[in-house]
């Protein structure tokens, strides 16, 4: 009996690590497929000579078979706490002016530009160095591409159009709905038009910024927006065009996640409002008036990770993130924790490989109540402008971020609850797909040669 269970175990573990090569061969990596395929292999024959050459009798056989199954119980049995964010009284609004996004558009000689750094004297140097590099998807960037480039910026002044329907008259004629139906109805809604996954939750008056940064409406005048709830939804971002990261795939495929949420949380809150309730839609690039991570957490759609923002259980860090506030009757769902508090304490990847050294490596910290890994902006936008894209190489390395396949959800399964699966997948992780990834630097005589040609078309122009 004892030798049948160690056969079939042993089998069991070559056929996971064989499927697990031919998923790495479908993600094109070369060396989780070479690592799985020689591992199956040494595996077997180190299992099956126990059995076959050496004859081992039951109770020898016992002792890795015991083992084997010990590690498969402590990795998937749940056990020990899982530590959920720690978010404790948060007493202050953010002002959306300070948002780095907001910051980078105040030109010197502007109004904008003389008020706000007499608020914040302390920004201006850093602010400054960063305004001198070349505009993001503009020439000089490491990645800029004159066609590639300028289709991504016409996708964002689309989106940038868009603004100016996010807000409106509710209809005067006001349809009574259930509130369990017009939830329900609201998420089918918004997985039709397109999101990938859906969450409603009770709007905290803390992730609403205190004042205009950006867009159409006046700036720095205050914001209000009592609206109860918010509804939040993620777009799963191709994979493939994420492991091109730092290139401009990945910028590419940001703003048309940006494009199809602008369009779904657009129309989303048009419908809304012609139900006779008040709902606006909250869009990329110029002018939100909620924290959209935060509020994502509340919705129940993830988990704010050391990357800096939200770690979907489905996707990982691959999300866009859309939303609408509203005053629609809707049951808000729960925050949710799958572990990623104690497996990021572990990881660290996503900071061992950022190129500007702007996620933390240690532990994390009491930001305005909330304890999580403090992103350093103004490092990562000046690595953005740098290259010309958005980076994103902390999305393509974290290991929630691969495709939601068979293997890669047993895993995903582990990592829930155990403190072992959170170590082994460490582990696992950077020894199929490597600590510290290789990326194309490009070169930077060529944007040399860029920045000369777009000069001297300016003098000519
Ligand atoms: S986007 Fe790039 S620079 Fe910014 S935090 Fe991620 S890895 Fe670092
Ligand atoms: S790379 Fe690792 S540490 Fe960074 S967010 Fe992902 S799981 Fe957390």
């Amino acid at each position: 009996m004892i030798s049948l269970f160690y056969l079939i175990t042993g089998g069991a573990f070559s056929v996971f690590l064989i499927v697990l090569a031919i998923y790495s061969i479908g993600e094109k990596k070369t060396r989780a497929a070479i690592i799985s395929l020689i591992s199956s292999t040494v595996l077997c024959f180190i299992w099956y000579s126990g059995y076959t050459l050496l004859s081992f009798p039951d109770y020898l056989l016992a002792i890795p078979l015991t083992f084997a199954l010990l590690l498969v119980v402590l990795f998937f049995v749940p056990f020990g706490d899982v530590h959920p964010l720690s978010i404790g009284e948060v007493k202050k609004r953010v002002d959306e002016r300070d948002v780095i996004f907001s910051r980078e558009e105040y030109l010197p000689g502007t109004e904008q530009y003389e008020h706000y750094y007499r608020l914040r004297p302390e920004f201006r140097e850093i602010d400054n160095h960063i305004r001198d590099l070349p505009e993001l998807l503009e020439p000089g960037g490491r990645y800029y591409d004159p066609v590639k480039s300028t289709s991504i910026d016409h996708i964002f002044d689309v989106i940038e159009n868009l603004t100016s329907q996010v807000d409106g008259p509710a209809s005067s004629k006001r349809i009574n709905v259930s509130q369990t139906e017009i939830t329900s109805e609201i998420k089918k809604l918004v997985l039709l038009l397109g999101a990938d996954d859906v969450g409603i939750a009770k709007l905290n008056p803390m992730w609403v910024y205190s004042h205009v940064g950006r867009g159409p409406e006046q700036w720095g005048t205050p914001i209000e927006n009592n609206h109860k709830y918010a509804i939040v939804f993620c777009i799963e971002m191709n994979y493939s065009r994420v492991e091109k990261a730092p290139k401009l795939p990945v910028t590419e495929e940001s703003a048309a996640c940006y494009l199809r949420g602008s369009h779904i949380s657009v129309s989303l809150a048009q419908y809304i409002r012609s139900l006779g309730y008040p709902a606006r839609a909250h869009v990329s690039g110029s002018n939100y008036q909620i924290m959209l991570p935060p509020v994502a957490y509340d919705a129940g759609l993830g988990e704010l990770g050391r990357i800096g923002y939200l770690i979907s259980p489905k996707f990982g860090a691959r999300i866009r993130l859309g939303a609408i506030t509203t005053d629609l009757p809707l049951i808000p769902d729960k925050p949710i924790a799958f572990g990623v508090q104690d497996f990021c304490a572990k990881c660290r990847k996503c900071a061992i490989n950022c190129p500007s050294g702007a996620i933390p490596k240690g532990a994390p910290e009491s930001v305005r109540g909330v304890e999580k890994w403090p992103l350093n902006v103004e490092k990562c936008l000046q690595f953005w402008r740098q290259t010309g894209s958005d980076c994103g190489l902390c999305m393509r390395v974290c290991p929630y971020s691969h495709p939601s396949t068979f293997v890669h959800n047993i895993v995903r399964a582990g990592l829930k609850r155990s403190p072992i699966a959170h170590t082994l997948s460490v582990w696992g992780d950077d020894f199929l797909y490597g600590r510290k990834i290789k990326y194309d630097r490009g070169s930077s005589k060529k944007n040399n040669s860029v920045i000369k040609r777009h000069r001297d078309h300016e003098s000519s122009s």
